[in-house]
């Protein structure tokens, strides 16, 4: 302590001879060099993956960091130990050695400095220490049996004293709190006394303090099901695997218990004193998924990490996790890291889903980077989906990854039979009225909506398109004005208000920058054309349809019928909470964009539209079947999931299109292999692997220049490594916020090949990872 008083940087304190590499967070406009600095460890003890705060730079910058390796004098090299500065303080241990060497594959993979890779692993909350107090913890220092007359007591210290020492040992250590309570004490002075007289002592013990979180009991069913012969066959073939490195596809209709299989396999890897991690995706991330896991493993073993924790719940569910408190942690994307040991099982569900990628960096894919963590643990990783992303599929035919089937749906529940709607001819035949001519909702998906009313069935439908209007065009073709972004090579959203003056306004769905609503066209002062009706004007569009209903029966938003997307959702709260009251049955119908299609169980959902099934099949991006087969097939999985059968309704201007029609006839299997020959054909991911790199500049020349460098310079390794170089060319939306963006694709036959190319353009200093250039390994945005 004394010591302490006289530190200064001129008189260090004598040379422990253990030394620390410590892995700093930069910002991106710091430049990507990497910054692993080795610091002088103090009388702290530190270890790989601890948090730490050192000084950095001339002003000594008092900055955050990861210890990333421990060692003696070998790890400064041949600078005078004087020179090495000493760690200024140590925090929590956020990460294992395990998560250390992840992060380093992740930073070398994906391109990205590893300070940053590591600073992106761990919750801002952990970091900032929300919530952690030091509690002081006291406990007896001698045994019921020891004499005591040495000290002098009071008779009432003396009750208290004869209470403790009747308490059995492993009570302790417990607050002064607690003690009193436990011996019947309404105050804590009784202990206070205790301790002063030496026979109780204190210690501390960090902890994190964090309100409690609610669970919503209705989705918690107790009733543990007997397995089908499937789920026995599948469930036998991943708890084989456990002790090594395996990687299975599970590929089971929705519907078909996968959750089931997840939580048998969950129970088994506990049962061999392992920990396991299930990642599910942000939005399915429900308390139903949430509850069931807590409901069959305990609440005790199993911490859950999503959104809508406050920061100080994230940092409690964290530091359980790294402190053994807790032995399974199910999570949206950023789990994949939690920082458990002794991993025995990692399982992603839905697997296919596009959030497990990250659109910043570093750009990872938490399903590769769930097998990379598998890998390296020795354990096997379990992906799961009723749509499996075409790489999954693929990897299961290269038997990469064993294929696990549940072909059927559990007990009498049967796939809903999917009616395809063409609404070339539905058009010709709508009905007018004010909101009606939208052509929203046809004639065929307008009779069956108002049957499942009068049948007292619940309602699901979806509109992959947020806002009013998606472009506001010149009704006069010779004008062609449309209504756009000044800042981005895109269209306005109209999104009506009805708090606002002016009705609502328009915004760009990439920058955010908005506009007032146009009256009339500005270039011609002729009317204008709202297109493209999203989900708010879907919503005025059922109330009309249902207006002359008894009022019992009909559509009215905010009550019986409840938009759900991303404006009127904002928090997780708002989510679990309409879903749950979806679930009691208060709601008749949602209607919303894909945040409904995702893995929502309500028996009462008897019918399903898909309002537009196009939405996404008209994207430039090559996945764009696969999507639009996802997103359909998903969707129609929420019918029929109770005893009684379902309907699904389909509307579409392309009935033909194959991702329409064989989502609507279940077969995933014909959809994937006639997809996967196109991709092959081209080659296209996943019979090869990409990298996109974009660059970005408010001079167009500068960012053409720019991609046009990357692609000479990528030239020579490509060839050596069979890959080829697209570009540069602009991306399909050139400008975005004010900057050109121009990119180049590099294409390959295996992600060694990629690595090759990447690093051959990293040591010619062609890319680094910075404000004007974005590296995307396996990309999955093209945009
Ligand atoms: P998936 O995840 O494949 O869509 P779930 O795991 O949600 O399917 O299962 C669907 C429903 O079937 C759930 O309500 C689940 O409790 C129930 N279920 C699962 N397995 C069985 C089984 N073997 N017997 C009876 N019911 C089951
Ligand atoms: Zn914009």
């Amino acid at each position: 302590m004394q010591d302490h008083l006289f530190h200064s940087h001129r008189a260090p304190p004598p040379d422990s001879g253990v030394y620390a590499r410590v892995a700093v967070e930069r910002g991106i406009e710091q430049g990507t060099k990497d910054a692993a600095l080795t610091y002088r460890a103090g009388d702290d003890p530190s270890s790989v993956g601890q948090l730490v705060e050192v000084p950095l730079g001339r002003g000594n910058t008092p900055t955050r960091g990861i210890v990333i390796e421990v060692g003696g004098p070998e790890l400064i090299g041949n600078v005078p130990p004087s020179r090495i500065k000493p760690i200024a303080a140590v925090h929590s241990r956020p990460l294992t050695p395990e998560l250390i060497e992840l992060a380093e594959w992740i930073s070398r993979y994906y391109i990205c400095p590893l300070g940053m890779t590591l600073g992106s692993m761990v919750p801002a909350a952990v970091k900032q220490a929300v919530g952690r107090r030091t509690e002081v913890l006291v406990s007896p220092t001698r045994g019921p049996g020891d004499a005591i007359d040495d000290v002098r007591l009071s008779p009432t210290a003396v009750r208290a004293w004869t209470a403790i020492t009747s308490l059995p040992r492993d009570t302790w250590p417990v607050t002064a709190r607690d003690a009193a309570d436990l011996i019947g004490e309404k105050t804590v002075a009784p202990i206070n006394r205790l301790l002063r007289a030496g026979l109780l002592a204190e210690g501390t013990r960090p902890v994190v303090r964090a309100r409690s979180e609610a669970h919503d009991a209705i989705f918690e069913s107790a009733a543990v099901p007997t397995p089908t012969p499937a789920q026995i066959a599948a469930i036998e073939r991943v708890a084989q695997s456990l002790g090594s490195f395996e990687r299975h596809l599970l590929f089971g209709v929705t519907g078909s218990g996968k959750t089931e299989v997840y939580l048998r396999l969950l129970e088994h890897t506990l049962d061999r004193g392992q920990s396991a991690i299930m990642l599910v995706p942000e939005i399915a991330l429900t308390p139903q998924t949430a509850g069931r896991v807590q409901a069959r493993l305990g609440a005790d073993q199993v911490a859950v990490l999503h959104s809508g924790l406050t920061a100080a719940q994230r940092n409690r569910a964290w530091s359980r996790a790294a402190e053994g408190g807790c032995r399974v942690v199910v999570g949206a994307r950023s789990a994949v890291f939690a920082p458990l040991n002794d991993v025995g099982l990692i399982i992603v569900d839905e697997e296919h889903d596009a959030s497990y990628k990250q659109d910043q960096l570093p750009r990872y894919h938490a399903r590769d980077v769930a097998i990379a963590r598998a890998h390296r643990a020795g354990c096997p990783v379990l992906l799961g989906s009723a749509t499996p992303s075409l790489e999954s599929w693929h990897a299961a035919r290269q038997q990469r990854s064993t294929l696990l089937r549940l072909p059927d749906r559990v007990g009498h529940a049967t796939l809903p039979a999917v009616r395809i709607v063409d609404m070339n001819a539905e058009r010709a035949t709508r009905a007018n009225g004010p909101d009606r001519g939208s052509g929203l909702v046809g004639p065929t998906l307008e009779r069956a909506l108002r049957a499942a009313i009068d049948n007292d069935h619940q309602i699901l439908l979806l509109l992959n398109r947020r806002g009013f209007a998606g472009r506001i065009v010149c009704a006069s073709s010779a004008c062609g004005y449309a209504h756009a972004c000044d800042h981005c090579d895109a269209g306005l959203v109209l999104h009506r208000d009805a708090m606002s003056r002016a009705g609502g306004y328009t915004r760009c769905h990439h920058c955010r920058a908005e506009q007032r609503i146009p009256k009339v066209c500005p270039d011609c002062g002729g009317t204008l054309r709202w297109l493209g009706p999203g989900t708010q004007r879907a919503e005025r569009v059922l109330e009309a349809i249902t207006a002359d209903l008894p009022e019992h029966q009909r559509l009215v938003v905010g009550e019986s019928l409840v938009r759900v997307d991303s404006d009127t959702m904002r928090t997780a709260r708002d989510y679990f909470e309409t879903l749950a009251r979806f679930a009691k049955g208060e709601i008749r119908a949602l209607l919303g964009t894909q945040m409904i299609a995702k893995g929502l169980d309500v028996a009462g959902v008897r019918l399903v539209g898909v309002l537009n099934a196009d939405t996404a099949l008209s994207m430039p991006d090559f996945r764009a079947a696969e999507r639009t087969y996802q997103l359909v097939s998903q969707v129609a999985g929420r019918a029929g999931r109770g005893q009684h059968p379902g309907t699904v309704i389909v509307q579409t201007l392309e009935p033909d299109a194959p991702a329409i029609r064989l989502a609507a006839e279940h077969d995933f299997e014909r959809f994937a292999e006639a997809e996967l020959r196109l991709r092959s054909a081209v080659p296209l991911p996943p019979a090869a692997r990409m990298a996109r790199i974009v660059c970005r500049d408010q001079d167009p020349a500068a960012a053409e220049q720019a991609a046009a460098r990357v692609a000479r310079a990528a030239q020579p390794a490509a060839s050596a490594a069979h890959a080829v170089v697209v570009g540069p060319m602009p991306c399909p939306i050139e400008r975005i916020a004010d900057h050109y963006r121009f990119c180049v694709e590099i294409t390959a036959p295996g992600p060694a090949e990629v690595q090759r190319v990447l690093r051959a353009l990293r040591d010619a200093r062609a890319i680094t990872s910075d404000a004007k250039t974005a590296v995307d390994v396996d990309p999955i945005a093209m945009m």
